[in-house]
């Protein structure tokens, strides 16, 4: 079975009725893109910039992120490299920043709200992303966006960076992409409005069902409550692909339920356009995609919507897939 598997790596993501998915890796350091292109990944879906600015003491330089983002950009050849820009907060905090204890960190001082305060840290971060631009495909994406007031703050700042590397004449991607991570529900209940103003969607359903449920992703006590298949969560989805169609945009997945084979067929009927996980589960999920029509999947996705308990559209995605594999 392993071998098999194997033997998906250069197919394409397509159905028997030719609907083709892309997919893609998620990476944590620039030595994971071995592993992504061994498990035919099409390109990184998320790459977390964290590492960079983790155990140590003082900020990264901007060589020193040009080096790591250049080096993926290049090594994947053309492929689409998807770069987050740095995610802190939440449990993760760093040293030589003054992040102040917080009564619910995960709904605090985080990300793009912490990058839009310390403009000097964001601008070195997207310079460095620009300057590896001119060295491969890469994108831009922004984590934990609430609204487009974020996304219009962070694009200006993104601009003024594009200005200073004009006038010095340092040549960058003019046509980079910019998208952001759909993790808060008011960006997925807006996602008509944010679709109008970025070039992509990645939806991250590890914040998206925590923030959505109002469960802590971490906390064991109550993970009966984190349900990927609870029906609000799936209309969020649909509402956010649909919203990225109408823009003419597409609509990734980086959360852990992108690599999740229960949930394959269901995303693939929402018209998912790209699947983003760790490059191990891609064989696993490309199997499934190649041996199901869009069409089965549109229908079986059309019924699970219209169910009333994760329990439920659970059952009915084990079936299929015992079905199809
Ligand atoms: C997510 O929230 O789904 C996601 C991919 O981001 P992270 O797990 O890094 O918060
Ligand atoms: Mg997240």
């Amino acid at each position: 079975r392993i071998e098999k598997l194997k033997e998906l790596k250069d197919l394409p993501a397509v159905t028997t009725d030719g609907k083709q998915s892309m997919l893609v890796a998620n990476i944590g350091t620039p030595k994971d893109v071995e592993g992504a292109l061994k498990n035919g990944a099409e390109g990184i879906g998320l790459f977390r910039t964290e590492f960079l600015y983790m155990n140590r003491n003082d900020f990264p330089s901007e060589e020193e992120q040009f080096e790591a983002y250049k080096y993926v950009a290049e090594k994947m050849n053309g492929k689409p490299v998807t770069i987050r820009t740095l995610d802190i907060g939440g449990d993760k905090k760093l040293p030589y920043l003054n992040m102040p204890d917080e009564m619910n960190p995960f709904l605090g001082y985080r990300a793009i709200r912490l990058c839009l305060d310390e403009k000097q840290m964001f601008k070195t971060q997207l310079r460095a992303l620009l300057r590896a631009s001119a060295y491969g495909n890469i994108l831009i994406m922004y984590p934990m966006i609430s609204s487009v007031v974020e996304v219009r703050k962070a694009n200006a700042i993104l601009n003024e960076v594009k200005e200073e590397l004009d006038a010095k004449g340092i040549k960058y991607d003019k046509n980079i992409k910019v998208g952001i991570m759909v993790e808060i529900p008011s960006a997925a209940v807006t996602a008509d409005i944010l679709a109008k103003e970025v070039d992509f969607f990645s939806i991250g359903t590890n914040d998206l069902c925590q923030y959505t449920l109002a469960v802590d992703r971490m906390n064991e006590r109550i993970k009966d409550y984190y349900k990927p298949f609870n029906p609000a969560i799936l209309r969020l989805i649909k509402n956010v692909i649909d919203a990225s169609h109408k823009e003419g945009i597409f609509t990734a997945m980086c959360g852990e339920m992108a690599g999740d084979p229960l949930t394959t067929v269901i995303l693939l009927g929402l018209g998912l356009d790209e699947f983003s996980m760790s490059a191990s589960s891609i064989p696993n999920i490309k199997n499934i995609i190649r041996n199901v029509s869009y069409e089965k999947a549109k229908e079986f996705t059309e019924m699970v919507l219209n169910m009333s308990t994760p329990d439920e559209i659970e059952d009915a995605s084990r079936k299929i897939l015992y079905d199809i594999i």
